[in-house]
């Protein structure tokens, strides 16, 4: 079990009938120095993740356990925003959605033209129908060529013109 607390740390413990409270705590925390409050906790491909302004943690389990910073929102937060909360894993769809697939292209390029995303390379975002879809299956960023597939099926998880293909699609299947 763990425990984001201000002041003292991220405490980890682990149930124990004897112990008061039937939790016996680590003796020192496994993450302190920050100045915020810890805001959500996830687990996701076996690893824990914690939320605290304006950071993401990773631990990195083992004998001593230690937790990395892996994201730093990049942009001047208002003071009443606790930054990033609500953690949660959500799966990979990537193979739901074939590109190469008529009507795929048809949501992509008809429907979603005016759609923006954005392009984690260039701090830029562009619009769906800017992309060029010459070459099948890749899904490249209009100014530097990063594939942006992955952000164009995030897109489509939660664009309404989207809505029908993934119900078609329940349960979540692999496309071929
Ligand atoms: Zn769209
Ligand atoms: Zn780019």
């Amino acid at each position: 079990m763990f425990a984001g607390t201000l002041q003292l740390g991220i405490c980890s413990g682990v149930y124990d009938p004897d112990a008061p409270g039937k939790l016996r705590w680590a003796k020192e925390p496994e993450l302190t120095g920050y100045t915020r409050r810890a805001m959500g906790f996830a687990e996701c491909n076996g690893s824990l993740y914690v939320t605290i302004k304006p950071d993401i943690y990773r631990r990195i389990d083992g004998e001593q356990p230690r937790w990395e910073k892996i994201y730093t929102i990049s942009e001047p937060l208002i003071a009443i925003s606790s930054g990033l909360r609500g953690l949660r894993a959500v799966p990979r769809a990537s193979g739901m959605i074939d590109f190469r697939d008529l009507d795929v292209k048809a949501i992509l390029f008809l429907c979603c033209n005016n759609h923006v995303i954005p392009c984690q390379k260039c701090q830029d975002t562009y619009r769906l129908g800017w992309i060029s879809h010459v070459e099948p299956g890749a899904l490249p960023c209009p100014r530097c060529g990063t594939d942006l597939t992955e952000v164009v099926v995030a897109h489509a998880q939660t664009c309404r013109y989207w809505a029908d293909h993934r119900a078609a699609q329940q349960p979540l299947s692999h496309a071929s």
